[in-house]
């Protein structure tokens, strides 16, 4: 027989602890570990069966840069940390002249960035988390906050044992779409996706030239499945989709999946075979919060700077300040934001959601909530320079240096109109 804590809304609860992580994609294992680091009893819940999210579910096995293309690293803390973790068990393609711990680089060779082994990295960070004392639930899937006068004092889950509560002093939305803040009331903005399906395939003509070069990845190629504006067809209107309904969501993957098999039968050779099949649809942007603060790019100095961020699309990248009200809703006391929902203004959003930044807004977000128990405060009235302090113990840069500056960031790749365009597929989301 289950023993129970208390009974909540007719479903039983069965644990309580000081944090609770909904998602655990890279933004969530940072938030998790980060918080259990500080003390803090930590719970980690995930709707699929394996850690990493988009990184490892959705194929997205390139770790962005975390310098700046200059020689400067911009990213300390647990975005450099789980770099290091993608390949503790597999290969990299890091450049020699990052070793561990070096800030600067003269005349780097190469970024400080790494594609990486997915299985690998998944069984890694399964040790990594329990090892750091998180709890995780698999096949857990979130489905509303339990709010009493404004307070989130925990979360109903699904599972295989039906509806259950779990309780917290703080929680971390990590779900990528910001379905804990958005249930929760927080205000928030929903954008569309084209299709891209990323899969690996093998045949005669790679594997040929794997064992010509002696290198066993060559032996495997990228297939990506998508439309896009630029292709061929481009004279057709492009479907994009939310991420944010039943509908949309399906939309998406039915279309990925008639792709996929449309290249299968023409394809289909004694000497083919596709080898893995992403399981996470993978939007690039979904659901953010509007958040006190947003990420606003080039900026400048901000005093509540939690850290610098840039993104690797350009060489050199231009390195910003990224301010802690980004995770947060005026609203909500006990909730934060981490990973690709957290407030960013226009194509800031394309800088927030990659994988290093993701970490780092994790990793703030796990730090914030221990800080709010042990000042017995809401997340909106943690002390900033508290905050600040304990992520510049772990490595962050949290204002930008003189030698930082250089660096320039173009839009003009995030804002290209075709990307943008609407489609019928759409027209019945009513938020
Ligand atoms: C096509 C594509 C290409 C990209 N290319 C790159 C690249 O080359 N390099 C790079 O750095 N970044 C890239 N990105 C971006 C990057 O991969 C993601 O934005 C990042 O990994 C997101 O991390 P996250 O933890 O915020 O969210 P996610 O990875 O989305 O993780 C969210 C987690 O929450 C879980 N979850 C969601 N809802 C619930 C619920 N209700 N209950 C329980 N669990 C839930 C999900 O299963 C998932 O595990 C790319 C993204 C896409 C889509």
């Amino acid at each position: 027989m289950r023993e129970y804590l208390t009974v909540t809304n007719n479903v039983k609860i069965e644990e309580s602890c000081d944090v609770i992580v909904v998602g655990a994609g890279v933004a969530g294992i940072a938030a998790a570990v980060s918080a259990a680091r500080l003390g803090k009893s930590v719970m980690l819940f995930e709707k699929g069966t394996a850690m990493g999210g988009l990184a490892t579910l959705g194929h997205v096995c390139v770790y962005l840069p975390i310098c700046d293309g200059l020689g400067h690293k911009v990213y300390g803390g647990m975005a450099e940390e789980l770099l290091w973790l993608t390949f503790k068990y597999s290969y990299n393609t890091l450049p020699d002249c990052w070793s561990y711990g070096v800030d600067t680089v003269e005349n780097p060779k190469g970024r400080y960035a790494t594609t990486f082994n997915i299985p690998a990295f998944i069984l890694t960070l399964e040790e990594y988390v329990k090892n750091e004392g998180v709890k995780v639930l698999y096949d857990c899937v979130f489905s509303e906050p339990i709010m009493e006068g404004g307070v989130c004092k925990g979360i109903i889950v699904e599972s295989k044992s039906g509806r259950s509560a779990y309780m917290a002093k703080m929680v971390v939305d990590a779900t990528g779409d910001a379905d804990v803040m958005y249930r929760a009331g927080a205000d928030t903005f929903d954008t569309k996706s084209i299709v891209s399906h990323w899969t690996y395939e093998i045949d005669k003509a790679t594997l040929e030239k794997g064992l010509a070069s002696g290198k066993a990845l060559d032996a495997i190629r990228m297939r990506w499945f998508g439309l896009r504006p630029d292709m061929d067809n481009s004279k057709a209107t492009i479907p994009t989709f939310y991420g944010t309904s039943l509908n949309e969501v399906n939309g998406y993957i039915s279309l990925a999946y008639s792709l996929a098999l449309d290249y299968l039968k023409e394809h289909q050779t004694p000497d083919y075979a596709m080898l893995t099949w992403p399981v996470l649809p993978q939007y690039r942007m979904t659901r953010r919060i509007t958040g006190m603060e947003q990420f606003i790019p080039n900026e400048g100095y901000k005093e509540t700077s939690v850290g610098c961020i840039s993104h690797s699309m350009e060489n050199p990248a231009a390195i910003h300040e990224f301010p802690y009200g980004a995770i947060l809703d005026a609203k909500l006391p006990n909730i934060a934001a981490a990973g690709r929902l957290v407030a960013a203004v226009d194509y800031g959003w394309e800088i927030v959601r990659v994988i290093p930044c993701c970490v780092f807004t994790g990793q703030v977000a796990g730090t914030a909530a221990s800080l709010a128990i042990d000042q017995n405060c809401a997340l909106q009235e943690v002390k900033i320079d508290s905050l600040q302090s304990v992520l510049a113990e772990t490595g962050i840069t949290i204002h930008r240096t003189p030698e930082m500056l250089t660096g320039v960031v173009s839009e003009k790749k995030f804002r290209d109109p075709k990307y943008i365009k609407g489609d019928p597929h759409s027209e019945s989301l009513k938020h």
